[in-house]
């Protein structure tokens, strides 16, 4: 509970077993005792006190260990509530943790992300955003910006002075500053993205060419970590794995993991359909047998795509090879394995790695944007600051200028949440789980 009744509402429900008074507790302490209603001993427990501001909220808070299992939980969360708590919505901890100034909005949305992180990596990325160090670089350039308003206002303030010609090549200077350091950010949403929601793959190829053989060495091996994911559409099931850092999103693995006797191998049709929506594409064949029409058809498929593709049973004999100019011009990246033995899956991985640059994510030193949110509203910062340049370009007036300069400052006050509306924050925190 959280709020400044909660002490009071705790009072009437929990009799610690020293019978110590609920106000003389300090903060940080956890004690011992009974949740009763009506005498009745409901649970055994352990309670929690945080006394504002030293709280997740900032509020005075509590929290009541059980013993879990759903009957007992149940009674009293039901308890709390008739003796004065109000359910929390989806968030609303945090939420209290932003609206009360403990945490910026970009430190909120980080919370989720740690709770749902899939890969260490990306629990990492948001333990660092939710740390403040995304927040600490978008208030450097906060900073910067004020600078530059400094130096407009001066030339405003002192006309007489006839400094403008000088302010004009310092703010031009200053606004490239900036440009440069938003455009980075804004780039980094490239990793961000991948590490937050992996590399949409798609493995294709004919029947029995290797897929579901290739997709168990892949999941065999001892390094990847599967998560179980709700695919957000309906009919193709996805599943998260990270491989020696490489976060995959596998499509529809579902078609590939039925057995001989399934009718429906992934066909053609259904093959054009998720190559469309993949980021990567693996495009497997069978080595000891010679390019059929079909082949040719995924080849086709794949061209001007993300695609790898493998050459498999390499531990038969070969009838295709690698210097094949139908299979060099469908894709650069051609790779031989035999998914039976589990040979070549490695190189696999460092051609993934290679293609996304994902050996240049430097997760200890950049500072990357997971979310498409933030990444608008950096994108509209550097849209007011290419619009600020052209006025200083164009010799227009100052003010002029430094009405720009207040929009780049306003774009980068709704990531941090200063200029942000109540619509946009209730969205955010419904993401959220209840009780968090
Ligand atoms: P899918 O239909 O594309 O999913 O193909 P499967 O993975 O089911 O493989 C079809 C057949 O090829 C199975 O009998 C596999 O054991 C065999 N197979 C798969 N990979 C290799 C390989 O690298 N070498 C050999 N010799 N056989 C393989």
């Amino acid at each position: 509970m959280s709020g400044k009744d909660c002490f009071k509402i705790l009072d009437k429900i929990f009799i610690p077993k020293n019978k110590q008074k609920i106000s003389e507790i300090k903060g940080y302490t956890i004690k011992y005792g009974n949740i009763i209603e009506n005498d009745e001993v409901i649970d055994e427990v352990l309670v929690s006190y945080f006394k504002s501001p030293k709280s997740y909220t900032t509020e005075d808070m509590c929290e009541i260990n059980s013993h879990g299992g759903n009957i007992i939980m149940k009674r009293i969360l039901e308890i709390c509530l008739k003796n004065g708590a109000t359910l929390a919505e989806p968030g609303e901890f945090t939420k209290r943790a932003f609206l009360n100034g403990r945490i910026d909005l970009l430190q909120a949305e980080s919370v989720i992300d740690v709770i749902n992180a899939k890969s260490e990596k990306e629990a990492k990325t948001a333990i660092k955003q939710l740390e403040g160090e995304l927040s600490k670089k978008i208030s450097e350039i906060k900073n910067e910006i004020m600078n530059v308003m400094v130096n407009i206002e001066v030339s405003i303030d002192y006309p007489e002075y006839d400094i403008e010609d000088v302010t004009n090549n310092e703010v031009f200077s200053m606004l490239n500053s900036i440009e440069k350091k938003l455009e980075k950010l804004s780039k980094s949403f490239d990793s961000g993205k991948i590490i937050k929601e992996g590399i949409k793959t798609a493995i294709i190829g004919k029947p029995n060419v290797g897929k579901s053989s290739l997709l168990n060495a892949i999941l065999k091996e001892d390094r990847a970590i599967v998560t179980e994911y709700e695919g957000t559409t309906r009919d193709i099931i996805e599943e998260f794995i990270t491989v020696e850092g490489i976060p995959l999103k596998l499509m529809d693995t579902a078609g590939i993991r039925q057995t001989k006797d399934e009718v429906e191998k992934i066909g053609i049709k259904k093959s054009r359909e998720i190559v469309d929506t993949a980021d990567l594409i693996i495009a497997i064949f069978d080595s000891s047998k010679e390019i059929e029409k079909e082949d040719l058809e995924i080849l086709d498929l794949i061209k001007e795509k993300n695609s790898i593709i493998i050459l498999n049973k390499t531990d038969l004999k070969a009838k295709i090879n690698e210097n094949d100019k139908r299979l060099k011009e469908a894709s650069k990246y051609i790779i031989k394995i035999s998914a039976l033995n589990k040979i070549g899956i490695d190189s696999l991985y460092e051609k993934i790695s290679e293609m996304f640059n994902l050996n240049k994510i430097n997760l200890d030193n950049d500072v990357l944007i997971t979310n498409i949110r933030q990444k608008d509203f950096i994108n509209k910062a550097i849209d007011n600051v290419k619009k600020a340049k052209e006025t200083l370009e164009q010799k227009m007036s100052i003010d002029i200028t430094a009405i720009f300069i207040k929009e780049i400052l306003e774009e980068l006050g709704k990531i941090t949440g200063e200029f942000v509306s109540e619509d946009i924050i209730n969205e955010i925190f419904a993401k959220f789980c209840l009780g968090k």
